[in-house]
């Protein structure tokens, strides 16, 4: 991924993800409760690796990556009431890279709308859940008629000045309204019921309608090659990290069928290398900004893979999940 290169942001951000090691690490002295696989239940689990403070579990049956033990009984508050939470939020919005005008005059070369164009018509009545500010909204409103869906009182305050956004959790949107699209945008990992979730969502899809995924992937090259020092896998927000199985096998359980599926972002850069092999114990994935010369070295990757076309086998392991299902 292309990343973004202010030194006062990474220096921010890597203040804020150290924060979030030390509730981490409050939540592993427990109490902690073992779990069987969220996505298809099974009991066959084997220890994957730890993240410094969890640990994750792996699947024997459907592959799914996730926390556990776990603190289920106290689920992370994106409800807006949670400091540290919010400490995030407003870092993303201090530091957002560009204006909305010149974000919006490039929303047709943004990844995820292009993706979303080649497969769902213009004008689709399309919810986003878990709009947070509402800037895949901003982008998604110049091709499609948007409702965004928020459960943290101040994001959802500021991502309605703009667009019909409803307040809450699924169960809160009005029982009439179904869509042509859902989309949901780096929120799936969070969800403690994965299972349940998808369950809710599928009657507010038309038939055939179209569901869009984009998280993260447990089976990229860059958490084979850092385990739970990966970014996926940062703090204690990570509880589920699903791979192209686990993921099929979660919307299969729903009647979802697949249309397509595929990865993005290496997320594998040299600076990160170095850190990792020189001084491990500080080393963040793609935040490593106390290192020299390290955001004119990710700029210069940066450039190269952007020229570079990159093989096959590159693609197949990207950092993240990028899929399309279909109700019947
Ligand atoms: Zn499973």
């Amino acid at each position: 991924m292309s990343v973004n290169h202010d030194e006062e942001y990474l220096v921010a951000l890597r203040t804020w993800i150290n924060a979030s090691f030390e509730r981490a690490a409050e939540l592993a002295r427990g109490p902690l409760e073992p779990r069987p696989c969220p996505v298809c239940g099974s009991p066959q689990v084997g220890h994957l690796f730890n993240n410094g403070n969890l640990d994750y579990s792996r699947c024997e049956a459907c592959d799914h990556v996730f926390m556990n033990p776990w603190f289920g009984h106290r689920p992370v508050d994106y409800s807006g009431h949670d400091k540290l939470m919010n400490q995030f939020f407003e870092i993303m919005q201090r530091y957002r890279t560009r204006p909305f005008e010149e974000r919006q005059a490039n929303a047709g070369r943004d990844r995820r709308i292009s993706f979303l164009r080649r497969h769902v018509p213009d004008g689709a009545r399309l919810l986003d859940v878990g709009c947070s500010t509402g800037d895949f909204l901003d982008l998604a409103a110049l091709f499609y008629e948007v409702s965004g869906l928020e459960p943290n009182e101040k994001t959802w305050a500021i991502a309605s000045r703009r667009h019909a956004v409803h307040h809450g959790y699924v169960e809160d949107l009005p029982r009439d309204q179904v869509f042509d699209v859902v989309t949901l945008n780096q929120i799936l990992y969070g969800i403690k019921d994965p299972a349940a979730f998808i369950q809710a969502l599928v009657p507010r899809m038309r038939s055939g309608g179209r569901l869009y995924i984009n998280t993260p992937n447990a089976d990229s090259w860059a958490v084979r090659l850092f385990g739970g020092r990966a970014n996926h896998f940062e703090g204690f927000a990570a509880m589920n990290v699903f791979t192209p199985g686990s993921l099929q096998r979660l919307m299969r359980n729903a009647g979802l069928r697949l249309v397509t599926l595929e990865t993005e972002w290496l997320d594998v850069y040299l600076p990160d290398l170095f850190e990792w092999l020189d001084n491990p114990s500080a080393f963040i994935h793609k935040r490593n900004v106390q290192r020299p010369d390290y955001i004119q070295d990710m700029k210069d990757q940066d450039g190269f893979l952007a020229k570079w076309n990159e093989p096959e086998f590159l693609h197949e392991r990207g950092n993240y999940l990028v899929a399309l299902f279909e109700k019947p």
